[in-house]
């Protein structure tokens, strides 16, 4: 498996979902094998897990006084299309794009500027069964001859212990959207976050399994594959390509991290 960038460079703009910010990214292509690279004022911040700074409802990188945050769901879908080197530059604002709330409008520009570059992928293996847990959740990770991700959760009112899997497939996984609760909204609102979320870059559910969008949801487990798209954006900050089947109950982004700190101390 080789590693791969992009033909050309392109650009993504919108609204930040937690900071309400305009955002407007660059993506440059790179073949200097140093991976997935934000640029921000001046400054490098490479996608991976050394440089993460929060993740309480949504992964940010940061160095210095530098940041950049929620960049989970245009991570996931470089990694599930393979595109593991460029230089994201941050025009404005200091967020990913919010988009739809989900990967799709990255995955359907990105797909066809894929470039294939002379160097092998580099490989993280699990060679034995791991779990990493905290109060409510687990991760666990079994050996396997390739990248499988799981998901196991709920949604309140409609389902509980659903599981997705993701084969390699990226299209069955970015047009999901992120979503919450409707109690949660105040929360979030006065924690300083969600300021872009809206109807349109966000599924909201009442705890009755109600849907709030006009429109109804993309799928049944809608959620579900979006916190599968978080897990595998999460992952892809270890910064080499997973071989083996990793599978989430119920674990969300400080999970994910605590996960991925434990593998690369393995
Ligand atoms: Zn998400």
């Amino acid at each position: 498996m080789y590693q791969a960038t992009i033909k050309e460079a392109i650009e993504f703009e919108g609204i930040g979902l937690h900071t309400g910010e305009y955002s407007k990214i660059r993506l440059h292509p790179d073949d200097s094998y140093n991976g997935v690279r934000f640029f921000i004022k001046g400054e490098y911040i490479p996608a991976n897990y050394k440089y993460v700074v929060n993740t309480r409802y949504s992964t940010d990188l940061g160095k210095g006084d530098k940041i950049i945050k929620t960049v989970e769901h245009l991570m996931a879908v470089l990694y599930a299309l393979g595109i593991d080197n460029l230089v994201i530059e941050v025009l404005e604002g200091w967020e990913v794009p919010a988009m739809d709330g989900s990967g799709y409008l990255f995955y359907k520009n990105l797909k066809e500027l894929i470039q294939k570059l002379d160097r092998e992928k580099e490989v993280f293996e699990i060679k034995a069964p791991i779990a990493v847990k905290n109060c409510t959740a687990k991760i666990e990770a079994l050996p396997c001859s390739r990248f499988i991700a799981e998901y196991v959760g709920s949604v309140e009112g409609l389902y509980k212990d659903y599981r997705v899997r993701f084969k390699g497939n990226a299209k069955e996984l970015v047009f999901a959207r992120t979503f919450c609760y409707d109690y949660q909204v105040e929360t979030l609102r006065k924690a300083g976050l969600a300021k872009g979320g809206s109807l349109e870059n966000a599924v909201v559910f009442g705890k009755d399994g109600k849907v709030y969008n006009s429109e109804g949801l993309r799928s049944k487990d809608e959620p579900i594959r979006h916190k599968l798209l978080d897990l595998i954006g999460d992952l892809s900050l270890l910064g080499k390509h997973i071989k083996g089947r990793i599978i989430s109950y119920y674990g969300g982004h400080s999970l994910n991290y605590d996960f991925i700190k434990y593998l690369a101390g393995l």
